[in-house]
């Protein structure tokens, strides 16, 4: 069976999980929230031998998409998701990317959003996107059912669960994403976060102490 591969490129001051993923059959790979340090990336890509077709977002804030619009144009690849409910934050990416001290970040244009149901494909593999507001308006989770894996941006973490006092954020959608549409999926399925370690959502559901 096709198997999904996937690096971890922890990424600006703000420690955020860059993950290159890619499909092992046919070396075809997705940046996923590419914040910045692009080299430190690119170096990644070069290391593991693949090539780069799409940028896949998980959700608007800088720390996810400070790079996307520099890497697009590098790699002359496309940029997929995340949900229109975000386009408030891509539109300002380089303001707030100043407001941290950063320059050199560009506003960010998805050439594809992504509704819940939609699918996303990387070589052989399949991804389901799911839309799970609450930590951002936008925020959305990619989950390859056959793969058990699911990319889930700023909405879970080992151990904690998305902020939700962020322009746009809120906290009953946030607890709502995570009943209805993340621990559905089953406690066998590994969980990559935007910060911090990987995990599963059985482990977060039994550990968890937002989940309690
Ligand atoms: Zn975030
Ligand atoms: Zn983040």
């Amino acid at each position: 069976m096709t198997k999904a591969k996937a690096i971890i490129i922890p990424v600006t001051p703000f420690q955020q999980n860059c993950t290159l993923l890619w499909c092992d059959a046919t070396k075809r790979a997705v940046v996923i929230d590419p914040g910045g340090d692009l080299p430190d990336v690119e170096r990644s890509i070069a290391r593991a031998g693949v090539a780069v077709d799409k940028i896949w977002l998980t959700h608007g804030h800088v720390d996810h998409v400070g790079g996307a619009a520099a890497l697009k144009a590098s790699l002359e690849v496309s940029i997929e998701g995340p949900h229109r409910g975000d386009l408030f934050l891509l539109q300002h990416v380089a303001e707030s990317a100043r407001a941290f001290g950063i320059s050199d970040v560009s506003n960010v244009t998805p050439d594809r959003w992504l509704e819940d149901g939609d699918q996303v494909q990387v070589g052989e593999l399949t991804f389901e996107v799911l839309h799970c507001p609450g930590h951002s308006p936008g925020s959305v989770v990619f989950f390859s059912p056959t793969q058990r894996l699911a990319i889930v941006g700023d909405v879970l973490f080992a151990g904690s669960v998305g902020r939700t006092d962020l322009p746009g954020g809120d906290q009953r959608q946030l607890f709502e994403s995570i009943r209805d549409k993340l621990l559905p999926l089953g406690d066998d399925v590994a969980i990559i976060s935007g910060h911090g370690p990987t995990s599963t959502i059985g482990q977060e559901r039994a550990t968890n102490p937002f989940l309690q």
